[in-house]
């Protein structure tokens, strides 16, 4: 379950910058009010500046509201400690719209990071992590370094790390921008599994084709407020 009420979000030193003040007001997100219930699919749309990834960084509780009230997953972020939001962090997947892999570490790696933080046997994570790269049909690839690999192979890789630990809540920032028609089909029915069996999951996308070949509720956002909930 996520909640917002008359949530507004300011970059720290937007006030200051002339320019971005002009066109902005200075606030990414104004006074943004909505539920979404655990288990719902959201499209969160909107042209780009509309808000849309400050909105994710919000959820995904990067920064924290500059005014309002925000409750993710039954916990309220006022009364959230640090140790709790730790806690809190590790039931949310997010696909970042630059991957945001570590270039170090083997693919296989990179996807068993979830799982080793919640310090699950070894030989659980390699089957689960091994049944995850056929999914997104990188077996072959699991030895691999993310800088060797396609820039949509790279994006099926986030997408595995981002549900391997079964999140409560997924948050994907354009998750097909590096894939083709197939396998964005595949993803939206991932997510449609996902939210079957109780995930809540917000993808923002500009891939009308997509939106239109799976209808579901919008959040549509512009100038950092929220022009649609339905
Ligand atoms: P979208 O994801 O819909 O393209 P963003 O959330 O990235 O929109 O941007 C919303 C507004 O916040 C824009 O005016 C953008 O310039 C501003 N913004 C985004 N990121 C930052 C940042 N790190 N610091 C300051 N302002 C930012």
């Amino acid at each position: 379950m996520i909640r917002l009420r008359d949530v507004s979000f300011r970059y720290e030193g937007t006030a200051r910058d002339g320019a971005r003040e002009a066109v902005q007001g200075g606030a990414a997100l104004r006074q943004l009010s909505f539920d979404v219930p655990q288990g719902g699919f959201r499209w969160l749309l909107g042209p780009s500046g509309a808000g849309k990834s400050s909105l994710l960084r919000l959820l995904h509780l990067a920064v924290r509201p500059t005014s309002g009230r925000m409750e993710i997953l039954g916990v309220e972020m006022d009364q959230a400690r640090r140790a709790g939001l730790a806690r809190l962090r590790r039931r949310i997947g997010v696909v970042h719209q630059d991957f945001r892999l570590l270039p170090d570490l083997p693919v296989f790696d990179n996807i068993a990071l979830p799982l080793r933080l919640q310090h699950r046997p070894e030989d659980e994570i390699r089957d689960e992590v091994l049944s995850i790269l056929d999914w997104v049909g990188l077996r072959a690839r699991a030895a691999a370094r993310p800088p060797q690999l396609s820039g949509g192979e790279q994006q099926r890789v986030a997408i595995a790390r981002a549900v391997i630990h079964r999140p409560a809540l997924v948050l994907a920032d354009e998750p097909t921008n590096a894939l083709d028609d197939q396998q964005a089909n595949r993803l939206m029915e991932l997510f449609q599994d996902l939210a079957g069996l109780g995930t809540t999951i917000v993808v923002a996308t500009h891939n009308d084709g997509l939106v239109r070949r799976y209808p579901s509720h919008e959040l549509e956002l512009a100038h950092g407020r929220l022009v649609r909930d339905g």
